[in-house]
């Protein structure tokens, strides 16, 4: 009778020619997390992945593992041959160890026979442990309709007895769908797109603007300690630091007031563009949604795309701020992103700003400057941090 935690792998599952690559990559992203956690072994059976290792370790694996994106819930067990008398005593145990922990009152068995050579159908083998549990352990009824817990019995190779399913993010494992590189300010919608886009399997890095000594050092401290909440489930984050002061001075001593943040943030897409293919980066990731501010309009967002080429992927698009901060929340960035430190956006930000913006006219205002040579300058000073 062995102590394993089980873990269920929902959309990868489904991956069909690519499954095995997939997996590999969850695999890989798990011993990243569990890294320096004792275990003995990590092994796949039919359509789950099981951890071998110390039970004393379950709870800050599991805390770990939560965070590792293609993992759908994480179950400890008790993994046993696959026969009768062993499964009884299992579920025994286990139900004892339930009642000791987080005790409830009824309960309703249910067997996944994943192996048909199993002499036994399903609701035959609920129906016997089911008998069992109320002869062993006191205090215990049987609900089919809302049962407080399930009890689990899961017959493949081994058979596995478990009650609890510890709820993961789903998602693919980091790494299984290309690289993007993170506009990620100080505040509290691009840690949550980067988390977001993470969660679809893109692996990401981050660049950060800012315009020292005009903003300050702690400003910067706050960036890096968002990224630094990412990484934990991104994995290590690379976050460049590109100074813009200068291109801010330039455009609001020779462009129009009103046109300050749509023209500044075509340098950053710009500037991003640049890292991001000279990285082998296949997109950017802002934090934008619809209609939030006065450069997030159809037409700003527009007239900010036509900067670049690369493709430029907004998971906040349709969401509002409160379900933008209820994640933000959910994944601990929230009480960062809310300290008050300055931006560079603040700067130079004009009263009224253009709504609508057209691109011919905010063309028109960028021949007043060098374009290309403020780009140059400003990527020269760029300066890296590894983040984890
Ligand atoms: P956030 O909460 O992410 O700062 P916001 O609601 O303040 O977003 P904006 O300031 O218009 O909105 O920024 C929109 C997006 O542009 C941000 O989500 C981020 O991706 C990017 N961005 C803005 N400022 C910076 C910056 N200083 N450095 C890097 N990216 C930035
Ligand atoms: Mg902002």
């Amino acid at each position: 009778m062995d102590k394993v935690l089980s873990i269920s792998i929902g959309e990868i599952a489904l991956k069909g020619k690519n499954r095995k690559y997939f997996e590999d990559k969850l695999i890989s992203r798990m011993k990243k997390a569990i890294k320096g956690l004792d275990y003995t072994k990590i092994y796949k059976e039919q359509g789950k992945m099981y951890i071998e290792g110390a039970e004393d370790n379950f709870e800050p694996m599991i805390d770990k593992l939560r965070k590792v994106f293609g993992l759908v819930y994480i179950s400890p067990c008790i993994r046993v041959e696959k026969n009768l008398e062993e499964i009884e005593k299992a579920i025994i145990k286990v139900m004892e160890e339930r009642q000791s922990k987080n005790p409830v009152k009824t309960f309703k068995v249910k067997t996944n026979r994943v192996d048909k050579n199993f002499p036994i159908k399903s609701p035959e083998v609920s129906k016997k442990m089911g008998g069992v549990i109320l002869r062993n352990v006191e205090g215990l009824k049987v609900d089919i309709h809302n049962p407080e817990t399930y009890v689990f019995i899961d017959i493949k190779e081994n058979a596995y007895i478990y009650t609890e399913r510890i709820e993961g993010y789903g998602g693919l494992p980091v790494g299984t769908n290309g690289k993007g590189l993170l506009l990620l300010s100080g505040g509290i919608d691009s840690p949550v797109a980067g988390f977001l886009m993470a969660k679809r399997g893109v692996e990401i890095s981050g660049i950060h603007f800012h315009s020292y000594p005009f903003t300050s050092q702690r400003a910067e401290d706050k960036v890096k300690k968002l990224a630094e909440i990412l990484s934990i489930y991104t994995g290590k984050i690379k976050l460049y630091g590109i100074n813009i002061l200068e291109i801010q001075k330039e455009l609001n001593a020779k462009c129009p007031e009103d046109e300050m943040t749509i023209l500044s943030r075509r340098f950053m897409m710009r500037i991003a563009e640049k890292i991001a293919l000279d990285n082998d980066i296949d997109a950017l990731i802002t934090g934008e949604s619809l209609g939030q501010v006065a450069s997030q309009t159809i037409q700003g967002l527009s007239v900010t795309n036509a900067a670049v080429d690369i493709p430029i992927l907004r998971p906040l698009i349709g969401l509002d701020k409160v379900e933008i901060i209820e994640v933000a929340k959910e994944i601990e960035t929230y009480e960062t992103s809310i300290l008050p430190y300055d931006d560079c956006c603040t700067l130079f930000l004009p009263k009224h700003p253009v709504i609508k913006p057209k691109l011919a006219d905010i063309e028109k205002s960028e021949e007043a400057i060098d374009v290309e040579k403020l780009i140059e300058k400003a990527i020269a000073n760029v300066e890296v941090y590894n983040i984890r």
